[in-house]
């Protein structure tokens, strides 16, 4: 099979084509590759297969949509699904988050709530309110919107910021909580920052602030005790949106449907994709707070938002989600993660601790990341190991010296089991031959 027309994504390439890692089918826990091998999903894939892999009454839903109602314009023409789908997930959300615009993916969930909340300042005669304020190591995606609040210098250096921004330090913070198990104790004062980056620049020019609540991409940034509760005040003391990108961490990943209502913060807008179909179809959606979304509709006669996509609310990602909905319900999917087997992945996590290299092990809920000693060489031993754990039989994600980990909800003790025995030997391996060639 030729390889050179498809040019992929966030993939180096020419290593890639090189040596391809194929992936030929999934179901549950498990991928086939294109060798045959069966692989552990330690990552749900991009943090996005929550319920596992092959769920037939997705697949199902996604079939019946399809025959009767294939597609519906999004732009002045409705269907049931997108209706009620929006009303169930209202109830979901918390407080007045109750009005939900449907996208295709965490980037246009991002820029549309980024949208939204300029609309919002503007309707309300504060047109000068257009500045963001996010976070180093952030990541909200690649569209223009969410590569200026983005904080991953890599991913923006090439193509610079197209709307005043400016970014709070991430709370990592190594050497205070090192190997800390949930949410870290030192570093709630780093939110103090926010304040003097607001006086710096002006509440009357800022619309808002925007944070994952953990980092995922950044490496899995558990924010400390205190931090986020911190920001939310200072925004409200200023008069600053906060946008909760949950891209990551809604639908179950932190225990409860959002890591919002995980860690009692009521965002006035908040972004999901990625759980919200469980990786079936591309799907994303923004929450808004009444008071926004009722200030938007007064401000005009006619379309009261300029803003929407042709797939927005798409029938057969209305049923995937709907039926996705079902499973994370009838299987008690938010919940389970705290309850149990959360607290198995955290105890066998930092069960590898002694290993040689690590300097952080962090986790929360059913995200979690191992942290190696920066050695300086051009591959970082966190994708090496991300390298023999694919060898080995098992999917992690390697963020330069660092991997994480983010299973699917439905993960059991005998998969976290197979997973620690199989990183034990990957990481022992790379650190084996490392030394050798030191
Ligand atoms: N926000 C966050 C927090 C993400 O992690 C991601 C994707 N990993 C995105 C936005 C972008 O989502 P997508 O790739 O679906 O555009």
């Amino acid at each position: 099979m030729k390889l050179d027309a498809h040019w992929m994504p966030f993939t180096a390439n020419k290593a890639f084509k090189a040596n391809p890692r194929m992936l030929a089918s999934a179901s549950g826990m498990y991928w086939t590759s294109g060798e045959g091998a069966r692989i552990l999903d330690m990552t749900a894939g991009l943090w996005c297969s929550n319920l596992g892999h092959g769920r037939e009454s997705v697949a199902r839903a996604m079939y019946e949509a399809s025959v009767n109602l294939d597609y519906a314009p999004s732009f002045g023409f409705g269907h049931d699904a997108s209706f009620t789908l929006a009303e169930r997930l209202a109830a979901l959300a918390p407080g007045d988050l109750n009005h939900v615009f449907f996208t295709n993916s965490g980037s246009e969930s991002v820029d549309t709530a980024l949208k939204m909340a300029i609309a919002y300042q503007s309707a309300r005669g504060l047109g000068s309110k257009r500045m963001f304020i996010s976070r180093e190591r952030a990541y909200h995606g690649v569209n223009m919107g969410g590569t200026t609040v983005g904080g991953i210098t890599t991913n923006t250096r090439t193509f610079g910021r197209w709307a005043p921004v400016d970014h709070l330090h991430s709370t990592l913070d190594i050497e205070r909580n090192a190997f800390s198990k949930g949410l870290p104790d030192f570093g709630a004062d780093r939110a103090e920052e926010l304040e003097q980056l607001i006086l710096l620049h002006g509440a009357e020019n800022i619309a808002g602030v925007i944070v994952e609540p953990i980092a995922g991409a950044g490496g899995v940034i558990i924010p400390p005790k205190g931090y986020l509760k911190r920001l939310r005040e200072i925004c409200d003391a200023h008069d600053v949106l906060l946008i909760l990108d949950e891209v990551v961490c809604g639908f179950g990943r932190t225990g409860s449907f959002t890591a919002g209502i995980e860690f009692d913060i009521l965002p006035d807008l908040f972004t999901v994709a990625k759980g919200l179909t469980s990786g079936t179809v591309p799907m994303g959606a923004v929450f808004c707070r009444s008071g926004i979304h009722d200030t938007i509709m007064a401000s005009a006669e006619g379309i009261e938002f300029f803003h929407g996509y042709t797939y927005s609310a798409h029938p057969i990602a209305c049923a995937a989600a709907h039926a996705c909905l079902d499973i994370y319900e009838e299987e008690g999917l938010f919940t389970r993660v705290n309850e149990g087997i959360g607290k198995y992945f955290e105890h066998v996590l930092h069960n590898l601790k002694d290993l040689p290299e690590i300097i952080d092990i962090r986790n929360y809920g059913l995200l979690g990341a191992i942290e190696f000693a920066d050695q300086g060489s051009e591959a970082p031993v966190g994708v090496r190991v991300f390298q023999e754990a694919w060898k080995q039989g098992v999917m992690l994600r390697g963020l330069g010296n660092i991997v994480v980990m983010s299973p699917p909800l439905v993960a059991e003790e005998s998969h976290i089991d197979e997973f620690a025995e199989k990183i034990w030997r990957s990481i022992r391996t790379v650190t084996e031959e490392q030394r050798m060639t030191a």
